[in-house]
């Protein structure tokens, strides 16, 4: 039994994602104690306890400790199964940490699957639908595993509601692969998202992007969505190169102004169009398991966060690998290989 501990490194919930998904996919069981214990409200949240009853159908496992609040977990794995399969957050819960969490595990299933999921489709602190389209499931796409991901709904923070479906084939298996640089740049677009919200929020948001980064009018998009999906307003960056896309987004909240919202979001695209590095801060932490479980391949990234130093050291425990971090020439990097 591999004992993890939650208070790890960044004590977050991306400890016992991972470990659901390599405890699936390696069939090792695991208990975790101090779940999330560097949060405000340490323990399961909805989000985590779906990731952990998906984790259950997908593989007919056992777990004890699964509840709201929990801070302790037992989970024994069985034998992943290929399907169709529907959770429900329930809140606005992110859908797509649920299945960066699953979709791993079902590329090793014996059939196509297909995951529904209800809940957030744009949260604050997880990748909005279009981030794992746009950004993920195409790098993947290049280690030889096709997922392909339809937002039938968003769901906004905080009142959710969203709905995102996920196919996926099987993949026997991940081909290594690096991604040192970004290569020529291939298009970059603004848009604004907003629901139940005002088009001036949108129309200001765009205009504060174009001002800062010198973005022409056709890159700046306004995405009206009906009001019944909203209250929502997401102020998404895309910049597309030859090797990688990167997407920043940033949310309006009630008591943020417009001028804030496109700050936030231009802000974090600056420092990646500054850096030379293929990936940014978030699809590097959301790389490295795939990687890993290829058994090798790296990239150049912006920043070195402490969620990705955590993430290896978890990755680190249920497969026989070895990630490095390095600086060279002013421009970091993360590899993995085989140990
Ligand atoms: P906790 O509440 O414990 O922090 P969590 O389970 O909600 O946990 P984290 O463990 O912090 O979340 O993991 C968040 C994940 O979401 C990371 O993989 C990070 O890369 C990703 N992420 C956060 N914000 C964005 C964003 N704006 N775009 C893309 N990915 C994001």
């Amino acid at each position: 039994m591999i004992e993890l501990d939650g208070a790890a490194g960044e004590g977050g919930g991306q400890i016992l994602r991972s470990a659901l998904t390599l405890a699936m996919i390696t069939g090792q069981p695991f208990r975790i104690r101090n779940i999330r214990a560097n949060r405000t409200k340490p323990g399961l949240m909805r989000q985590h306890l779906v990731a952990v009853e998906a984790a259950l159908q997908v593989c007919g496992g056992e777990a004890a400790g699964a509840a709201l609040g929990s801070q302790d977990l037992t989970f024994v794995p069985g034998p992943v199964k290929g399907g169709d399969y529907a959770f429900a957050i329930g809140t606005a819960g992110s859908c797509t940490l649920v299945l960066q969490a699953v979709l791993p595990v079902l590329l090793k299933a014996d059939k196509p699957s297909t995951l529904r999921l209800a809940g957030g489709t744009h949260n604050p602190m997880a990748p909005p639908v279009q981030f794992l389209q746009r950004a993920w499931c195409p790098r993947l796409a290049e280690m030889g595993a096709h997922i392909d991901i339809r937002l039938e709904r968003f769901g906004f923070y905080p009142a959710g509601g969203g709905v995102v479906e996920a196919r996926v084939e099987p993949c026997t298996e991940l081909r290594p692969r690096t991604w040192m640089g970004r290569g020529e740049r291939r298009a970059a677009y603004a848009e604004a998202f907003v629901a139940g919200v005002p088009e001036r929020v949108a129309l200001r948001e765009l205009e504060c992007v174009g001002q800062a980064l010198h973005w022409h009018e056709d890159q700046l998009l306004v995405r009206s969505l009906p009001a019944n999906q909203g209250p929502g307003n997401a102020l998404m960056l895309t910049l597309e190169y030859d090797h990688a896309t990167e997407v920043f987004t940033a949310f309006g909240e009630k008591s943020f102004s417009s001028e804030r919202v496109a700050h936030q979001a231009v802000q974090r695209t600056r420092q990646y169009l500054e850096s030379r590095a293929a990936f940014a801060e978030y699809l590097a932490d959301q790389m490295m398991l795939p990687l890993a479980l290829a058994g090798g391949g790296g990239f150049t990234l912006d920043e070195v966060s402490m969620h990705a130093r955590t993430n290896a050291q978890v990755i680190e425990t249920f497969l026989p690998v070895c990630f490095a971090f390095d600086r060279q020439d002013g421009i970091d990097s993360c590899t993995v290989a085989g140990r």
